[in-house]
């Protein structure tokens, strides 16, 4: 192969200086020159060590070489970590692109990009591993002192590495420990949690059961106790192709014996996982299913649009077979030789569809996502490079992966808020980040949703995206039907938690054997706590925010600090101890269902339920094993998950979804209820949704009793363009943040003040946000209303020059400004 001349200059003249992209915040170009003894290793892309300040150390990405004289003072690079590019130029220029339209820097972008692995920095911890069963007899001196002191002391700060090792280069070291699992390298304190491995058997990679296992049960030829072993192995293998080796030895009650028997016959194979690690599995291509003729014509359109727009949006009504559609274009793709990402809003809910992805395609697709430990993401990421995998199911981040011939990319329930990160910097929205993407590789983008975005809609509308629609649940079945119930208690005046309606139909549906799912937005018991004297509600001292009643803890919770304190007896106020408690969350209602259907199995999934790794994954396999009769939740229950018993749906509070202020909340809430609905009448029969709220006259409810998108859509897109919102203008948010409020407040005003020198109306504020103050913190916030034309670039610089001149004043130094690009 011929080098690619750009990427190593050493070829035809000396390369001299490198410009390295560092973890930081600052919008600036690091040049470092690069020592003789580099200069053949020096390659885009590859990390550097670097040495930043007086002693901080960096592991940096290499984005450009240098032959001209900075003309600026520099020093040396210390050290080249890869041998070969970790990543290709497509990502640098999709950092680039993120930090220019979403205004951070590209080392924020990279911070977000690279798995914690990659991007050593003096504050990394090591963490020695205690299952590593190697010998140190390989190590070098530098390795072997390091190893030593890690097995001693179990835990090493990078920084004190640095000092065992002097001034040599520490990377090195710590890649080849980590490499040979002698260490973990974690980046923050919290993630210590020793990963956990066990024992899995899986079938042999040389081992085809397609066509290999009918004749080798029909002509069985080993002992009996192997054949349990394999039926039982089959049966869990259908669920998980990880199949635990206890699990299956516990099942056909047998000895290891045979397990070992079967691996010797080339059937099964048993490896060591690190618990849900993704191993791959024996690659596959094949399809099991048939279109019906509208969802055949839907998948023709798209192909059809797909010749004349880069971008398609796929407006599906839940249960209409979009997931299918989706599968059908990755074969295709796949047998093109290109590589698929499919991006889901949350990692919620990857579970089920991984599971159908592996049905069809086996060990070409795998998973990524933020729960992952950094062994799992870099070993993926390395998958993903050498193109071992070529399809990749992910949450928001799965988008940095080194691709380099990606063809198709799926961003399913492309509505979603999630994709966009609120915080910290880089603020990008991974929908919009993944068009720019796929466009660099000439791929198309198809967006799937039951209820877009107003955005894309309206994009489709006017012949920006194509626009394919399916109308119809598969195998004609209804949509479920919707019914209004007023939840207002008579004698309290209060809310109704489960009102007579509700409660029969939920009756009705545990007598029929069905499953049934309610929505409530709030976790905990009780959401606020009123003093029934003085009306004083109390509140965290960190953040402006009323504290949630926790019945499993018996204690006040703030759910945005997770600060926590003692249950009130007395009103701090006025000393009353009558207290009323308003609303009701999770918590609540999983009390009252228990009274209420004391027969029924009932599960609760909200963040506080499904803390660690798996419970998450644990609720929903109970759930689709029907272990589980009613099962209540917030957003977790909702989204997207395919369940085929489940007949009816309640949502409890709809007051609660339709009550927000800002100018999407109709949008959001129409969304929500219709996702929340789509969990109803999958398979079989048609599904019943009940809708408890106070205000039933709110427009929301009417279209979505009717399923009317269109109407919603029509309703909502007039509103925004005679208001001048989104798709009609372009917003810019700043947060200012500081612990003085007085300060907060006057640097608020004057950065307003100068703002409107350039922006004049189309400033809005500052303002305090409802929630306003967070950690100590106080908040404030600047809206910039911008018209959409090609001069983003400049507003934003311009942005940047009114920042810059206030955080110069002395007294604003400390300051905190972020600025957040299209926020909603
Ligand atoms: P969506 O993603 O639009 O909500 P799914 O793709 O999950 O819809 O399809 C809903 C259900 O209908 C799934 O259980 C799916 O297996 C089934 N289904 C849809 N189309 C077909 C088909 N052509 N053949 C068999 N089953 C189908
Ligand atoms: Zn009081
Ligand atoms: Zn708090």
């Amino acid at each position: 192969m011929k080098p690619d001349s750009s990427d190593n200059l050493s070829l035809f003249s000396t390369p001299s200086w490198a410009e390295v992209i560092l973890p930081l915040a600052l919008p600036k170009v690091y040049t470092y020159s690069i020592p003789d003894e580099l200069k053949d290793r020096v390659k885009i892309g590859c990390r550097a060590e670097v040495v930043f300040g007086r002693n901080k150390r960096y592991a940096g990405i290499i984005r450009n070489i240098l032959t001209t004289d900075p003309g600026f003072p520099t020093k040396p690079l210390t050290g080249i970590l890869d041998e070969h590019p970790i990543l290709h130029k497509r990502q640098l220029e999709l950092w680039k692109w993120i930090s220019e339209y979403y205004a951070c820097s590209e080392g924020e972008v990279m911070a977000a990009a690279l798995p914690a692995n990659f991007k050593l920095n003096s504050e990394t911890n090591l963490l020695y591993n205690e299952d590593f069963d190697g010998d140190f007899s390989s190590f070098n001196d530098d390795e072997y002192l390091i190893a030593e002191a890690l097995q001693l002391r179990k835990q090493l700060q990078l920084s004190e590495v640095q000092q065992i090792l002097g001034t040599r280069s520490v990377y090195a070291v710590i890649r080849r420990l980590s490499e040979c699992s002698l260490c973990f390298v974690w980046e923050r304190m919290q993630d210590k949690i020793k990963p956990k491995t066990e024992t899995v058997v899986t079938f042999h990679p040389s081992f085809d059961p397609e066509s290999q296992l009918e004749p080798l049960l029909n002509a069985w030829k080993g002992a009996p106790k192997q054949l349990e072993v394999l039926l039982a192995f089959l049966h869990f293998q259908q669920s998980n192709p990880f199949v635990s080796q206890s699990q299956l030895l516990n099942k056909a009650n047998a000895a290891s014996a045979a397990i070992t028997s079967l691996c010797e016959k080339n059937v099964l194979q048993v490896q060591k996982q690190v618990k849900d690690r993704i191993t791959l599995m024996p690659k596959k291509c094949f399809i099991d299913f048939e279109f019906s003729d509208v969802q055949k014509i839907a998948y023709d359109q798209i192909l059809d649009s797909f010749q004349q727009h880069q971008v398609t949006l796929l407006h599906g009504v839940t249960g209409s077979g979009k997931t299918l559609l989706y599968i059908k274009l990755i074969e295709k793709y796949l047998k093109e030789g290109k590589q698929i990402l499919y991006l889901l809003p949350e990692i919620a809910l990857t579970a089920q569809i991984i599971r159908r992805l592996q049905q069809h395609f086996g060990g070409h697709v795998s998973i990524y996502h933020s729960r992952f430990n950094d062994q799992e993401r870099v070993e993926l990421w390395n998958k993903i490079r050498n193109r071992e995998v070529s399809i990749l199911l992910g949450a928001r981040s799965a988008l940095f992966l080194p691709f380099d011939d990606l063809g198709l990319v799926i961003v399913d329930e492309e509505h979603d808020s999630s994709y966009k990160q609120q915080d910290p910097s880089p603020r990008y929205h991974a929908k919009d980040a993944a068009i720019f993407y796929a466009s660099m590789f000439g791929a198309k983008t198809l967006l799937g949703s039951g209820t877009p975005s107003l955005e894309s809609y309206w994009n489709a509308s006017s012949g920006k995206f194509g626009l394919v629609q399916l109308n119809s649940r598969f195998g004609g079945l209804l949509l479920p039907e919707i019914k209004m119930v007023h939840a207002l208690d008579g004698k309290t005046k209060g809310r109704v938690i489960i009102t007579d309606d509700l409660k029969a139909a939920i009756d009705e549906a545990l007598l029929n054997d069905k499953q049934v799912i309610l929505f409530q937005n709030r976790r905990g018991y009780h959401p606020y706590m009123i003093c029934g004297a003085c009306g004083d509600i109390p509140k965290c001292n960190h953040c402006d925010v009323s504290l949630t009643l926790h019945k499993y803890s018996n204690k006040l919770h703030c759910h945005y600090c997770g600060s926590t304190y003692p249950k009130l007896i007395q009103c701090k106020a006025c000393g009353s101890v009558k207290w009323n408690e308003k609303n009701f969350g999770t918590e609540r209602i999983e009390e009252e269902l228990e009274l209420l259907f004391p027969n029924a199995r009932i599960a609760r999934m909200d963040v506080d339920s499904v803390r660690g790794k798996t419970a998450h994954e644990t609720l929903i396999t109970q759930f689709e094993r029907k272990e589980i009769d009613i099962l209540v939740g917030t957003q977790m229950v909702v989204k997207g998950l395919d369940f085929d018993d489940v007949s009816l749906v309640g949502i409890l509070d709809a007051d609660g979804l339709t009550s927000f202020a800002d100018f999407r909340a109709n949008e959001r809430a129409f969304q929500l209820m219709e996702q929340v609905s789509g969990r109803a009448g999958r398979k079989g029969k048609q599904g019943n949704v009940i809708i408890q709220a106070l205000n039933l006259n709110h427009p929301i409810l009417s279209l979505v009793s009717a399923h009317d998108f269109k109407g919603m859509y029509d309703r909502e897109i007039a509103e925004r363009k005679q208001f001048h919102y989104p798709p009609f203008s372009r917003l810019i948010q700043l947060t200012i943040r500081h612990k003085d409020e007085l300060k907060l407040r006057v640097a608020s005003e004057k950065l307003a003040a100068s703002l409107r020198i350039d922006f004049k109306d189309k400033i809005i504020g500052p303002a305090a946000p409802i929630i306003s103050r967070i950690r100590d913190q106080y908040l404030m916030e600047i809206m910039i209303k911008l018209p959409k034309d090609n001069l983003l670039a400049k507003y934003k610089q311009a942005i940047k020059n009114h920042i810059d001149l206030l955080i110069q004043e002395q007294q604003y130094r400390s300051i905190f400004i972020a600025i957040d690009i299209d926020p909603f």
